[in-house]
């Protein structure tokens, strides 16, 4: 596996439809490995931790975030 790469491994989505996006972490460690950021309202945590933790905060978030997709313009 690649935690190099600030790449989304897994996400959720809003009730207005946003992704919520778990990341491999730059920098991990062996046991902080992920961060998670909400695509829709930029709330997030960037502190690398396990990805067990970031799965749930992320979907934790999704659950109740009513964020609808950036407009690209
Ligand atoms: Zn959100």
């Amino acid at each position: 596996m690649d935690t190099t790469k600030n790449t989304p491994v897994m996400r959720f989505l809003t009730l207005g439809g946003a992704h919520v996006a778990v990341m491999n972490a730059p920098g991990a460690t062996s046991t902080a490995t992920h961060t998670w950021q909400c695509l829709g309202c930029d709330q997030g945590n960037d502190y690398a931790q396990p990805r067990t933790h970031a799965r749930q905060e992320a979907n934790r978030h999704a659950a109740g975030c009513r964020s609808i997709p950036k407009t690209t313009d």
